[in-house]
């Protein structure tokens, strides 16, 4: 890409500057101007999402996780809405401090232990990490403990199970709807805290976007790593705790709740609990990586991180375990061996993906791809101050077979958590057909922004790799 004046050029590697940093203001992360469709969406999302998440956790408190009864019922005149809302448990005092001691223990967590994991884990990376360099040209540091946060804190959940028994493991389960209240209480907070922090006191002035329309700013943020203080970063605490850390600790309580009402904890469920419970893991084990994600890299910190790591993650990614205490379903043993061959072949590609990308970048190309030198395209791209930079496009390993795999990989995956349900719903497949939307349009996202990065560089990856996700077909 040379978008830039050319005349002041200075080449550097790419190695020093790692993952996109360097490319232009104009072109990095969201939109500097809004058009219709992008504010229709803006609007359309900050409506329904909330919506949405209420009618999926209502319908199966109220209608035994049916998509279709509440409508039924209401379009018949069984019921009015009001009924509906009516029935529906409001925020109680109980959930309102469960949340908050959950809350402040995990930012206990965050900002007072530091990562002790690295130090006796061989090959995990923890501690004080550098993230990419932002559009400003500032490298943050991180402190990289969430697998220490999710030991401690599951440690502690079996052990009062097990043994103190100072509450339910239904606990979250039982209180599930009041919960959902105090998770959008903190959504809507510090999504709104995050839009006046970006007015009054942002952490990095020149990492701020204003497009001056108050509902996309608010929606997509302005600032790119709000901070309080040197370490509290808002980015990495919402995306991986409390919902991730949260999202183990909600299928276990689903696993309780079926023990409770039916004396025994289904395959199904076991499935579920066993491959969300590896991905939940390896987001923790792999957290100094996903700093290089685009999350990290080109997201801004807005509602949509803000209230989507509160409220959606949590209550919709786990959807299927809470459709088996509903519904308990015991797979025959072929189609539990086949669920757990495709979560497991599926998470293997996620993680293989991730990893070779991983390696190439950090040695430049120089490592080994399935036993062989990688391939790959030299390109060059050009920052607003004229600097040109390289780097490198794989087009080996899982690279070569698609644009995307590891994407591929996480859709497989997601299929197994959805199938593990059976087939009378479609409310547990929600998942999987908001994940083939969510990283289409990541996927489409990342490509049109890479394009305007490499140029005629990008057009030569294309050729060589010519398939996003599945190759022969997309
Ligand atoms: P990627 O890890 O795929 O990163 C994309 C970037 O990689 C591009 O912008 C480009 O950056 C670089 N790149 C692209 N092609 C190549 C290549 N051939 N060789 C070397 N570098 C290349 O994307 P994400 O950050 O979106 O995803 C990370 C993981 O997180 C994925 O596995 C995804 O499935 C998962 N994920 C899960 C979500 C969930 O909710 N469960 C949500 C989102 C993601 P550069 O500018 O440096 O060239």
């Amino acid at each position: 890409m040379a978008a830039f004046p050319e005349g002041k050029s200075e080449e550097r590697k790419h190695m020093s500057i790692p993952n996109g940093s360097g490319a232009s203001q104009g072109q990095w992360g969201r939109a500097w101007e809004v058009d219709w469709f992008s504010l229709a969406s803006v609007l359309f999302l900050l409506t329904f999402s909330p919506l949405i998440v209420y009618y999926f956790i209502m319908s199966c408190d109220q209608y035994h996780c049916s998509l279709m009864d509440p409508i039924v019922d209401v379009l018949m005149g069984n019921s009015h809405l009001s009924d509906i809302w009516n029935k529906t448990p409001f925020l109680s005092w109980k959930a309102a401090n469960i949340y908050i001691c959950w809350v402040t223990f995990q930012v206990m967590l965050y900002i007072l232990v530091p990562d002790f994991c690295h130090k006796f884990l061989p090959g995990y990376v923890g501690g004080i990490q550098e993230g990419a360099v932002t559009p400003a040209g500032t490298v943050n540091k991180y402190e990289i403990n969430g697998l220490q946060a999710w030991i401690i804190t599951h440690a502690l959940w079996f052990v009062n199970a097990y043994y103190f028994h100072w509450f339910s493991p239904t606990i979250i389960f039982d209180n599930w709807i009041p919960l959902l209240w105090c998770a959008n209480i903190l959504g809507y907070a510090v999504s709104t805290f995050a839009m006046i922090k970006s007015y009054l006191f942002p952490s990095n002035p020149n990492d701020c976007k204003f497009t001056g329309n108050l509902f996309y700013d608010y929606m997509m943020g302005i600032e790119f790593n709000p901070r309080i203080g040197k370490w509290f970063d808002f980015k990495l605490f919402f995306n991986g705790r409390p919902g991730i850390v949260a999202w183990t600790l909600i299928n276990f309580s689903y696993a309780a709740k079926q023990q409770e009402l039916y004396g025994q904890v289904t395959n199904s469920m076991i499935l579920v609990n066993v491959l969300q419970g590896i991905y939940v893991l390896d987001f923790f084990w792999n957290e100094a990586w996903y700093l290089k994600t685009i999350d990290i890299c080109h997201d801004h910190f807005g509602w949509y991180l803000g209230w989507g790591d509160c409220v959606w993650l949590p209550y919709l990614y786990t959807l299927q375990g809470l459709y088996l205490v509903y519904h308990p379903v015991q797979l025959s043993t072929a189609n539990a061996v086949g669920i757990l061959l495709l979560g497991l072949v599926g998470y293997y590609i996620f993680r293989m993906t991730n990893h070779q990308k991983d390696l190439f970048r950090r040695t430049d190309g120089n490592c080994k791809i399935w036993g062989k030198k990688p391939q790959y395209i030299e390109c060059s791209y050009t920052s607003v101050d004229g600097t040109k930079y390289y780097s490198k496009l794989m087009i080996s390993g899982f690279w070569g077979v698609a644009r995307h795999f590891n994407y591929t990989g996480d859709l497989m995956g997601s299929l197994a958590y959805c199938l593990t349900c059976g087939f009378e719903h479609i409310l547990p497949y929600f998942y999987i057909i908001y994940m083939t939307i969510l990283l289409t349009h990541r996927c489409i996202r990342d490509e049109h922004r890479c394009s305007s990065k490499y140029g005629n560089d990008w057009k030569r990856y294309t050729t060589a790799v010519p398939y996003r996700l599945i190759p022969g077909v997309f």
